[in-house]
Order: structure tokens, then C-alpha cells, then sequence
């Protein structure tokens, strides 16, 4: 997307607007097992995740999200690596987080990122090294608001009206 597309985009109040200054989200395995879709531009995992897509529909889920530009794979230097370690001994999850997770949570720190998880030990070393978690099944609500969601393509929004995705008319689920 150009400067001009993203200034036209926001002057048309569309849900887009604000994505020049968005976060990477790094997403841990279970993202890519699920069917559910995630708000965002901007994605990283570290290449044990890429791994660990054997079957043929997690591995075309992240597929197509290298194709269309909004994933990348990336790896942390072992230094922080070495950091989530520490991180996870002190949090007391040293032996429950896996390997592929260690990567994710120091990849979010290399390049602060927001880690994308439902998995309570890689959520916790996550947070004790001060880094931002959401859920993969949840988006939990900041403030007390009405939630919208897309009839066609079940994208989550902030607003009614029609997806800027698919086209289908978006509704109040919440
Ligand atoms: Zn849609």
C-alpha cells in the first residue's frame, strides 16, 4: 500500500486507517491450526513454527499469508533467546514452553512485537519479559464496547457496515 492509498483509505474512515504505525504480531503454531481470522498487516514467526505446519491446511494458511506480503520469517539471535530462558526459569515455565515457543516470544522481543497466543506459559514468560500478549480464540476487549463481525468472512470489526475484505455486510455479535 503507497502513501497516497493509506491517506485516501483514512479519509474515507476506513477500518485501515492507522495501519502505517501497526505492531507485528508474532504468531505462535496453534494460530495457523485454527480457522480464525486475526485483524492486522503486519505478521512474524520464527522458522520452528513454519516447521511445525505438516498438514496441508495450517501450512496453506501461512502460505498464503507470505504470498500476499503480511507475514515474514524471521530469527532471534541466540542472546535473546538466551533472555527468554532466563525469563521463563524465573516465571517458573522453564520445561513447559517449547522450543518453537522460546522462538516466538524472542522474535516478539527482537522486534517489539506483540506475541499472538492461547498457550498460558508462553503467554506468561511473554508478559514477564514486558511484552504484549493477545489470544489467538479471544480478542479481549479493552474497554467495554460492542463487537462486529463480518457475515461473509467472520473478520472481527470495530464498526457496522460492509468488510472491507469480502464485500459481506458486517453485524453486531456482542
Ligand atoms: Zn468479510
Amino acid at each position: 500500500m503507497n502513501e497516497s492509498d493509506e491517506m485516501e483509505r483514512s479519509a474515507k474512515g476506513d477500518s485501515a486507517a492507522g495501519a502505517a504505525d501497526e505492531q507485528v504480531k508474532v504468531l505462535d503454531s496453534s494460530f495457523f491450526f485454527l480457522d480464525i481470522p486475526i485483524a492486522g498487516t503486519k505478521f512474524a514467526v520464527p522458522p520452528s513454527v513454519v516447521a511445525e505446519m505438516k498438514d496441508l491446511r495450517s501450512k496453506s494458511k501461512l502460505d498464503a499469508m507470505l504470498e500476499d506480503g503480511r507475514l515474514f520469517v524471521s530469527e532471534a539471535a541466540p542472546a535473546t533467546r538466551k533472555r527468554v530462558i532466563a525469563a521463563s526459569k524465573k516465571s517458573g515455565d522453564y520445561g513447559v514452553i517449547s522450543d518453537t515457543d522460546c522462538d516466538v516470544v524472542a522474535l516478539a522481543l527482537e522486534i517489539g512485537g506483540i506475541v499472538v497466543t492461547d498457550d498460558f506459559a508462553l503467554s506468561n514468560t511473554a508478559q514477564t519479559l514486558g511484552l504484549t500478549v493477545i489470544p489467538v480464540q479471544m480478542r479481549k476487549a479493552k474497554k467495554r464496547q460492542w463487537k462486529y463481525r463480518c457475515t461473509g468472512c467472520l473478520k472481527l470489526c470495530d464498526a457496522p457496515g460492509i468488510c472491507d475484505v469480502c464485500g459481506s455486510e458486517i453485524i453486531r455479535i456482542k
